[in-house]
């Protein structure tokens, strides 16, 4: 693990976990993920905020599935002027892309329309390697939350700098106006107002294909329903989903043990 400055907290688990006795689909939180030229990633991110609280989960995609999506709700957006106009609904609630989005010209386009609009947004994976060296400059002009969950490859991509994990992840989170989330199993979350948190309570067997997946639309599930303070909370339910699952499971197992976390939250 990473030493600990005195204002720096470890991880707590999320609160309110349960709605409200007059809570429906939306006041729950509606999340939007955009999906991209891997589905399967963007599908497991969009089970996750399911899973993790929201009310509501739309996948807006080029191509119907073949099966499914059962309890997710697909949007048809051909192209990034067709995604563009589906996130005018002002029931969204939070958006997540990046997780399989894919790194060419019609992935940029759509990168640009989420960071465009003015919903809560949590961007992973392809995004992050797109975003690259102008992360920092792009973010800030947003004037919704937005969170960013780096593993350490992504992080160096869209930022250089000196000094321990703590302290570069504080750095990039006052820098860019967003959340960040430097994931590995020393989990560092940093918001833009200086606080920071570290989160151990994972498993090594998170080490496996779409954990991240399911951590960006845990982000999305949370933001939705609590802003960028309830992000930690995200990073908590992953880790306690984790050691639920026990040795070798796969990510979908993971998110099946989300609920069970939840549970354990007052
Ligand atoms: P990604 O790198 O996007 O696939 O995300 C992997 C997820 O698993 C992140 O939430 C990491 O923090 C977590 N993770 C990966 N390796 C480890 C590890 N050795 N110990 C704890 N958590 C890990
Ligand atoms: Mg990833």
């Amino acid at each position: 693990g990473i030493p600990c400055a005195s204002d720096c907290h470890s991880i707590a688990q999320p609160e309110q976990a349960a709605p409200a006795r007059d809570s429906h689909k939306y006041s729950r939180g509606l999340v939007l993920v955009v999906e991209g030229a891997m589905p399967g990633a963007s599908r497991l991110a969009a089970r996750s905020a399911l899973h993790g609280g929201a009310g509501y989960v739309m996948l807006a995609g080029a191509n119907q599935p073949d099966r499914g999506p059962d309890a997710l709700v697909f949007r048809k957006a051909a192209n990034a002027d067709s995604l563009a106009t589906l996130l005018e609904d002002e029931r969204i609630a939070a958006l997540v892309i990046g997780p399989g989005l894919g790194r060419d010209a019609e992935s940029r386009a759509r990168m640009e329309a989420a960071l465009d609009s003015e919903h809560p947004l949590v961007l992973d994976g392809d995004a992050l390697t797109m975003l690259g060296e102008a992360a920092a400059e792009r973010l800030y002009r947003r004037k919704a939350a937005t969170v960013l969950t780096p593993h350490a490859g992504e992080f160096s991509r869209m930022f250089s700098g000196d000094g321990g994990k703590l302290s570069v992840t504080r750095e990039a989170a006052r820098r860019s106006g967003a959340v960040i989330v430097h994931k590995g199993p020393d989990t560092v979350i940093a918001w833009p107002d200086g606080r920071a948190v570290v989160a151990a309570n994972g498993s090594r067997w998170l080490s496996t294909a779409g954990t991240g997946d399911v951590l960006a639309g845990l982000c999305g599930a949370r933001l939705a329903v609590g802003g960028m303070d309830a992000i930690a909370g995200a990073i908590w339910l992953h880790g306690r989903a984790a050691q639920l699952a026990g040795p070798a499971f796969a990510a979908d197992d993971l998110i099946a043990q989300v609920p069970v976390a939840l549970g354990e939250c007052r």
